[in-house]
Parts: structure tokens; sequence; C-alpha cells
């Protein structure tokens, strides 16, 4: 245990080296005011690891979990090949549950990256508290996205109710400053796959960052994906159909800025195409939805219908089982449930038939995805689902995704059906 004043970063959803801000500002405070104070990290993870959602269900899936520790394990060993300090494991649990693990004198500083969920608030709030009462300081860091709020010609509280009018403020607003990047060290040759991944999975990727690093290399430069995506991005089958980032981002393995920053390399050095441009629409569209759960807190997650019981409504069993009599929706849940990862497209079939064919609560499909998502973030999540309910930002009627039509559209040779039914 420390016994002079330490320095401690709490790592939450940011299991990366490259770009990442919260520890940047740990290292630059310490040169500054005490070069020679020890350095501990406590790995945590995300909130809700060993918790339940209302409707039964553990909020990780076995697959959502290993991906988690497949990010982790890849910190882990670049950390400690890095020799950058004392590295300890506390799953799940914030600062103030940090008893036998650390304890941190007086006038030690604790950094952290800000989330936007409500838990993470939450988790943060008590932690300021908690830090108080003890002595230390604590400083929070954006650290999750493009933007942050104070580059903004307006106030987080007044962000515009609907995507749209998001985008248009920020045109207006002070242009994007990126950094200078230095291209990160820690490339793989190429992505290394999860041992257990699903033979038709179109996400078989391992967590690290440094498998990252290398898959977004082959996407933006060694193929065609970037510059094709506004093409292929509504594919179903398959690696190369859209970016395949999320899993990475979601657990902070990747620095969403630094791919902003190499598309916009990409555009400059080889010209900008319907691909680039679409792709920063699609990374602007997690922003807002970022933004929108920080400011809206517990609005995000709507009513939640606590006496509702999954295992006694036929409907939803049959959807989550992928029994429905719909063979596009059930192919996409059967893809769901047996890998964790799911394209957009059967992201909205499947959501729009819980919602409105099948007439059942949007928090309780919201919460399912929770379970299985690899990538699951609570701000796109929650936000899309509300998005395709209705309520929520960018109100309005939405209509019902005709599956039938989806499926001869989108799957017109019947293959998907067929990988998954
Ligand atoms: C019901 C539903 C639930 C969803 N839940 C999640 C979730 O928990 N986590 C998550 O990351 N995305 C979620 N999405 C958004 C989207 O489906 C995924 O981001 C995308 O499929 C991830 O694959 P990709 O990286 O290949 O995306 P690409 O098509 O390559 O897009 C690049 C990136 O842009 C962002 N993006 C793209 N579409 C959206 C969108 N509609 N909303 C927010 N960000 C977007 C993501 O960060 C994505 O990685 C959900 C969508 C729906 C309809």
């Amino acid at each position: 245990m420390p016994t002079p004043p330490a320095y401690c970063y709490w790592i939450r959803n940011d299991l990366r080296l490259h770009d990442n801000r919260t520890w940047e500002a740990l290292c630059a405070h310490r040169a500054a005011h005490a070069p020679d104070a020890p350095v501990f990290a406590v790995l945590s993870g995300p909130s809700g690891w060993d918790e339940a959602s209302p409707w039964g269900w553990p909020r990780f899936s076995e697959a959502r979990m290993n991906f988690w520790k497949s990010s982790a394990a890849g910190f882990a060993r670049a950390w400690t090949n890095a020799q950058l300090g004392e590295l300890l494991e506390c799953w799940g649990k914030a600062p103030y549950e940090w008893t036998g693990v650390l304890e941190l004198p007086q006038g030690s500083c604790l950094f952290a990256s800000r989330g936007h969920g409500f838990d993470e608030s939450a988790a943060e709030a008590q932690t300021k508290h908690w830090a108080q009462k003890n002595g230390l300081e604590v400083h929070w860091v954006e650290n999750h996205d493009v933007w942050d709020p104070s580059d903004w010609n307006f106030r987080l509280k007044d962000l515009p109710p609907t995507f749209t009018g998001f985008r248009k403020k920020l045109e207006k607003g002070t242009p994007l400053v990126l950094p200078a990047f230095t291209q990160p060290l820690a490339y793989a040759a190429a992505p290394a796959l999860l041992p257990e991944h699903h033979p038709h999975t179109s996400f078989p990727f391992a967590g690290d960052e440094a498998s990252a690093l290398a898959h977004v290399r082959r996407f933006i430069w060694e193929s065609d994906g970037l510059a094709r995506y506004k093409e292929t991005r509504n594919g179903l089958l398959g690696v190369p159909y859209s970016g395949k980032i999320s899993p990475w981002l979601a657990t902070g393995a990747l620095s969403v800025r630094w791919v902003w920053a190499e598309v916009v390399r990409f555009e400059r050095e080889r010209g900008r195409t319907d691909g680039s441009e679409w792709f920063l629409l699609e990374l602007l569209w997690r922003s807002y939805f970022l933004w929108a759960a920080r400011a809206d807190g517990p609005k995000l997650f709507g009513p939640q219908p606590a006496h509702f019981q999954p295992e006694k409504s036929s409907a939803f069993l049959k959807w989550s089982r992928g029994e429905t009599p719909d063979s596009f929706v059930n192919a996409g849940m059967h893809e769901l449930v047996a890998t964790g990862y799911l394209s957009n497209r059967l992201r909205q079939n499947v959501a729009s038939f819980f919602i409105h064919n099948l007439g059942l609560p949007w928090a309780v499909g919201a919460s399912f995805m929770e379970h299985h998502l690899l990538d699951y973030e609570t701000a796109s999540n929650w936000g899309n689902w509300a998005y395709i309910a209705g309520v929520g930002r960018n109100p309005g009627n939405r209509q019902p995704f005709n599956t039938v039509r989806q499926a001869d559209f989108y799957d017109p040779d019947g293959t998907y059906r067929r990988t998954w039914n």
C-alpha cells in the first residue's frame, strides 16, 4: 500500500494507451507537481458487471464478459510491458469500494474518464464525495468522444432535441481541432481472433488495442472498406460490410478521436468519398447519443415496466428465441444470441418488430440487447431503441419496418436467413 501521496488511474471503459486523454492528463500533472510520486492503476471495467436487469437476466452475457476480459488482458499486457506503474484489478467496483485493494493516502490524485450513462454519473458523484472525505483530489477527463462540450458555442443543457439540430449547430460553431497524432506503436500485424468465436460471426476479433488498431488500418488504408462504406454498410454477413469498430469503442480499446483523425487523413491523402463522408456522419450519431445520454440522465431509459414478466410472455419468448412467424427477425435473433454482434440493419428490424408488431415494451428489448451486445454502449443502445419507439430525442411517429420487404431487399437470395435459421 502506498504511503506517500500517489497518482491513481481509475480505468473504466478506456482500455487503451494510444490517445488516452485521461492517462495523458495524469502524466502531465504528475510531471509538473510530483514527478517521483508512485503510480497505481485500478482496472474496474464497466458498471453493472455483476448486476442483473429488472427482468432477471444478467447485464453481461458470457460473450460480452469474455470480450471485455480480452480487452482488459490486452491492456494489462501493454501496461506491464511499458512499465507504467502497478496495475490492480477490482472488477465492477468504484474507488469507494476498493477497500483491501488500494488505500490512497491523503493528498493523492485520482484520474478518471467521465462516463455518459446514469449509473456512471452516479458512481462519479459518490466518488467525489468519498474523495473529499478522504482528502483526495479527483480529476475527471472527457475521453470518449471526438467532441468536448467545453469547445461548443452552446451548453450541454441546450443540446438540440434532434440529431439534425445538433449537426447544424456544430457546423456553425468552432471547427473541430484534432491533435497532430503520432502513429500508434502497438499495431498488430493483423487483428487477433477470439478463440471461442462463432464460425459465422461478423465480428470474430479479440478485444485488445493492438487488434483494434490493425483492424482500423486494414479498413481505412489496406482495403476499400472506408472508400466503399456507403455502398456496403447495409450488408448482413461477414466482416467487410461495415466498419466493425463498435465493440472496441465500447471497451475503450480504440479512440474514436483517432479513428476520426484517420478518416480525415484519408480524405486529405486519397480524396473524399461518399464512404468517408457517410462514415463520419455515423460517428456523429454516436456523439449525439453520447451527449444526449449525459444530458438526459435517467430519462434515457424511459418508463421501466418493472412488472413485465418475460417468462410469462409468449410473444417475448418467441422473439428472444427467434421463433416468431418472421424468418428475417428470427435469423437476426439467432445471430445476436449466438455471437453478440448484429448488423445495424438487423438491429433495426428486430427492435421494430418487438415494439410495433409484438407491442412489447421497448425498455425490455433494450435491456435484452444490453445483455448480449459485445458493443453495448448505454447511450447508443437505449438511444436507438427510443428512436425506433418514436420517443425521447428525435421524437416522431416512426413507421414500423416492413420486415418482409426489408428481407426481400437486403437478403434477396435468402443467404442470411439460411445461415441463421
Ligand atoms: C436497436 C439498436 C441498438 C443499438 N445498440 C448499440 C450499442 O449498444 N452500441 C453501439 O455502439 N451501437 C449500437 N447501435 C448502433 C449501430 O447498430 C452500431 O453502432 C453498428 O451496427 C456497429 O457496427 P459497425 O462498427 O460496423 O458500424 P459502422 O456502420 O461501421 O459505423 C461506424 C460507427 O458509427 C457509430 N454508429 C453507426 N450507426 C450508429 C447508430 N445508429 N447509433 C449510434 N452510433 C452509430 C458506431 O460507433 C459505429 O461503430 C444500435 C442500433 C440499433 C438500431
